[in-house]
This record gives C-alpha cells, structure tokens and sequence, in this order.
C-alpha cells in the first residue's frame, strides 16, 4: 500500500477552506501567514510559492516579505518584532536557511513563540519534549498524520528514525515516543545501519542522501516514511532518501518522493496558521 500524501493533503486543505470561511464570518478576519524569504535561493523561492498557493487556496491571508540576502540581521530583526506587535498577523515563518552572515538560532528565537507556526522555536521544541502544550513541526507532524490515516497502529511497535535534525529527526522521534511506539535514532555514526533499520516496525528516513536505503535493509512488512527530497544525481529528478523501486517489494506500507511528506509538511503549516488564529482569538 502507497500513503498517497498529495491527496491526503488535498482532503485536509478542502475541509480548512470551510473552516477558514467560517472564521472569516465569525471573526470577520482570515488567518494571516507571513513569510520572510531572505535572498532568492531557487529551493527556497518554490516553497514559499508553495506556501503562498496553499494560503490561497485556503483562503488564508498570506504576506511574503521579500528582502536582498545582504539585509541586516538587525534590519531583519526589527521587522519580526513589527510583525510580532501586529495584532492582524497570526503566524511568522523565516524561510531557511539563511544567508551565512545570520545567526538562524537567534532570528528564530526573536519571532514570537506564540505565531511560531514552524514550531522551531525554543520554547516551542522544549514544550515538545517536557509534552506540553506546543507548536508541532509540519513534517513530523504530517508524519504523524499519515500513519493515522493509513491506520497504522503505533503503539508498542519499534519505530526507527534515520536522522537527528532539529526539524524533522528529533521531534519525528519524540512524538512517536508520545505515540507509545519504542524509538530508536539513527544518524551517520549508526554503526551496521542495515541490522538497526531492518528492527522498524515503522521506519522514518530524513537524511537526504537520494535512494540510500535499499530493499534489504527493510523489515518485510514494515510501514517506511520517506522524508528525504533529493535531486537523482542520473535523472535530475526529485525522488526520496529510500530506494522506491526496491523497498516498495519489501514493504508493507511505503509513501512516495514525491507526492508523500512533502504536501503534508505544508497542509500541516496551513493547520498550526490557523491553531494560532484560534488561540489568539480565543484568549480574547
Ligand atoms: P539534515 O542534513 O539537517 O540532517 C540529516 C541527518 O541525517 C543527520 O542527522 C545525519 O546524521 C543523518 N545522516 C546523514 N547521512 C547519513 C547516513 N549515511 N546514514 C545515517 N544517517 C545519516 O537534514 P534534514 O533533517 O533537514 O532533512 C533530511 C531530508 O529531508 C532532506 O532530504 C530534506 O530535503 C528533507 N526534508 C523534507 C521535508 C519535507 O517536507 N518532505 C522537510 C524537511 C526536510 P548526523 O547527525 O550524524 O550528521
């Protein structure tokens, strides 16, 4: 069985476009994303498209402020603390990464954690993992969602996740933690990766390295989450951390690159833009 994440995706974005009218006439204001690109890295340029067509078909309002990659982090700074101030703006996201002359840690800690809708935030990844109340990721949580609508069962199984980023490895492992499942991290000094993948249940890869796990390193039957977007170094073509062709044959479940992660990732943005829309309306 594929998880087919485009449609899953598409099915969350109609059921927001009633919500978010319905907001609109409640409140008689839309959910208000803004997003800063810095710079006009080509990958960077195309997510932010992405994510202003998603607002749009929503019906999200959405800003993208556009600056030179030779801005000022002071400059930068400023116009985050606007953007915190102002009561018709919802979510904040920086699209990363930055240019080099910026210190990402500290932007990101300067926008507000409560519009922090990338839930990168440090007070929003310590929530995370003290399992308060928090901002989630998109990727892991569109991870999350994928396995629930599949009906995967995540209690008690042995999850591994290859990978310990901070936005994808590490929080995708600890809320499947949360999920009761028993969770192993792998990364680049695993040592016999093969023998350590081949234990998952559910086996999530985020490494970006194109095609790298292979068939014979999947349990026969096992659910695999593909996170990885790569560029196939013989085709030029997009395609995922996990060999499709091979693991697919050996897998129970297994998504796609693309169509898989990636549409969750952003219809899991246009979801905490509009959690908090929600919380801001309703602390008032
Ligand atoms: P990072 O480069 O931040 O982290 C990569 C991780 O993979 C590191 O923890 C690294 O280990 C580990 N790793 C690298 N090589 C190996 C290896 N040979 N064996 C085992 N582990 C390895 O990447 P991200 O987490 O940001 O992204 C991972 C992939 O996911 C990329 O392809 C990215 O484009 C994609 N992505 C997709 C998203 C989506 O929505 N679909 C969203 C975000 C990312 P170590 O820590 O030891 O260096």
């Amino acid at each position: 069985m594929i998880i087919n994440g485009k449609d899953l995706a598409a099915g969350m974005k109609a059921r927001m476009a009633v919500q978010v009218a319905e907001l609109g006439r409640k409140y008689g204001r839309v959910p208000h994303l803004v997003v800063i690109l810095v710079g006009d890295d080509p990958g960077s340029v195309s997510y932010v498209a992405g994510k202003a067509k998603d607002s749009e078909e929503i019906g999200i309002r959405n800003t993208t402020i556009r600056k030179p990659d030779d801005i000022g982090e002071q400059e930068l700074l400023v116009i985050i603390a606007e953007l915190n101030a102002a009561p018709a703006v919802d979510g904040i996201l920086v699209q990363l990464p930055l240019p080099a002359h910026m210190d990402a840690d500290k932007v990101i800690e300067a926008i507000d954690k409560d519009k922090d809708v990338d839930g990168f935030h440090p007070a929003n990844v310590a929530a995370l993992w003290q399992k308060r109340e928090c901002m989630y990721p998109c990727t892991p949580k569109g991870i999350i969602r994928m396995l629930k609508s599949a009906g995967v069962e995540i209690e008690g199984k042995r999850a591994v996740v290859v990978g310990r980023s901070n936005i994808v490895g590490l929080p995708a492992s600890k809320m499947l933690l949360d999920e009761n499942a028993t969770v192993t991290i792998a990364h680049s000094r695993t040592r016999n990766l093969g023998e350590v993948t081949r234990e998952a249940d559910i086996l999530v890869v985020a490494i970006g390295r194109p095609k790298f796990i292979k068939g014979d390193m999947v349990k026969p039957g096992a659910v695999v989450i593909d996170v990885g977007v790569n560029r196939n170094p013989e085709t030029g073509k997009l395609c995922g951390d996990v060999d499709f062709e091979q693991c697919e044959k050996v897998a129970g479940i297994i998504t796609k690159v693309p169509g898989g992660v990636g549409p969750m990732t952003r219809a899991c943005l246009m979801e905490n833009t509009i959690e908090t829309f929600l919380k801001k309306a309703g602390s008032k």
